[in-house]
């Protein structure tokens, strides 16, 4: 198979990082630029980035002089982790000098014709792309974003159910890792020995994007599913993993805690029948201990891209609760856009840019 070539906008950053790791060695793309802002540019990567995953910097990686973000990048698809305040108006230039690009920032997430892909849960929703090129004029790029760390792995629990019984009602509070806030994000004398019970920005955006990936595509049009939905965000002392306990009441009652098991465990969605490269198999873990998931134990399930999910049992105000555990910038960023590129390339969607 011809790879695809590919670059990454803010590599240098935390999901960045990720990237250059889950791409520097991918059986189907090949890391060919990695672009970051002028404090980088020019510079090798080694002596650019403040490395901090557990894995060395990988040989193939770090020599690599850092670009500027700017669509002349000598690749064929990008992968987008630049803050939010920037990332809008360079990633639609990418996209109109022809490059695909999957994004992990908030800009397009809301974008009527932009899919919010997950790819075990809206696979459908790409079929808006064709839409989207002819709207904004586009010939071969495109944009497909992914939403934010709380909410794709909330939504990959909520799926299975939601089209067995219909979500009704959520509340959901989160644990949320440092890493999430990015490299310079939380200073160490904030975090440490610290609960902080206010994340900027974050519990607006968990409602409407469930709501959007969860959604039904006819007509070139996303309807988002209709459900109410409260979060409570926390930022705590991990470096990675974001847990998230959550209460649901669904619209059919008659369900018991055995069917919803059922329901999780035999879960097979697209990716994992197409058996794409970092599709984890089995996409949800099913914990039985009472206390699990838990962090520093359970983030790195299938390979950091499953959902754990434990503690299931009835609740007194909604129906059922329960207690999930993802990795931020595995499951919930890099590694999900990964997985979502490897989904279009199995489905013949990056035809167009090679
Ligand atoms: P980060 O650690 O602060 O990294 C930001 C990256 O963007 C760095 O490579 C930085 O390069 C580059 N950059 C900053 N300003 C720039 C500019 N003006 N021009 C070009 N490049 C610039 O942030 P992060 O946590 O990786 O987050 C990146 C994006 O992903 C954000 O939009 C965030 O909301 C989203 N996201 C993050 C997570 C997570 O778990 N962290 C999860 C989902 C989505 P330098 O090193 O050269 O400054």
């Amino acid at each position: 198979m011809q790879k695809i070539t590919v670059g990454i906008l803010g590599a240098t950053g935390s999901v960045g990082q990720r990237f250059v790791q889950l791409l520097s060695n991918h059986p189907w793309f090949e890391l060919t630029a990695v672009a970051a802002s002028e404090r980088s540019a020019g510079k090798p990567y080694r002596e650019a980035c403040h490395w901090f995953l557990a894995t060395d910097i990988p040989e193939n990686v770090a020599d690599m002089v850092v670009q500027a973000v700017e669509p002349n990048l000598d690749c064929q698809l990008v992968f987008s982790a630049l803050p939010s305040d920037w990332a809008g108006p360079v990633e639609e230039a990418f996209a109109a000098a022809d490059y695909g690009v999957l994004t992990n920032v908030k800009s397009h997430r809301y974008d009527e014709d932009v899919p919010l892909l997950t790819a075990e849960v809206n696979p459908d929703h790409l079929e808006i792309l064709p839409h989207q090129q002819a709207r904004r004029g586009w010939s071969k790029g495109f944009i497909v974003a992914n939403s934010n760390c709380v909410a794709m792995p909330l939504v990959l629990t909520l799926a299975p159910l939601h089209v067995a019984f219909g979500v009704k009602a959520i509340i959901v509070q989160t644990m949320q890792a440092l890493s999430g806030a990015g490299y310079n994000g939380v200073p160490s004398l904030a975090a440490l020995d610290n609960v902080i019970p206010f994340i900027k920005g974050e519990e607006e955006k968990v409602g409407p994007e469930s709501k959007k990936m969860l959604g039904n595509f006819a007509d070139n049009k996303i309807t988002p599913a209709e459900f109410a939905l409260s979060a409570h965000c926390n930022r705590v002392s991990t470096l990675d993993g974001h847990l998230e306990t959550v209460s649901i009441a669904l619209e059919e009652t008659a369900i018991s805690v055995e069917t919803i098991l059922e329901h999780w465990q035999n879960w097979r969605p697209l990716p994992q029948q197409l058996n794409l490269p970092s599709a984890p198999e089995p996409p949800l873990v099913i914990r039985s201990e009472p206390n699990r998931p838990q962090t520093r134990l359970d983030r790195d399930a299938g390979g950091g891209m499953a959902v754990t999910i434990g503690r299931l049992r009835p609740c007194e105000v909604l129906d059922f609760k329960y207690v999930h555990l993802s990795h931020n910038t595995v499951r919930g960023a890099a590694g999900a856009s990964v997985l979502n590129a490897e989904l279009m390339m199995a489905q013949g969607l990056l035809d167009k840019l090679k």
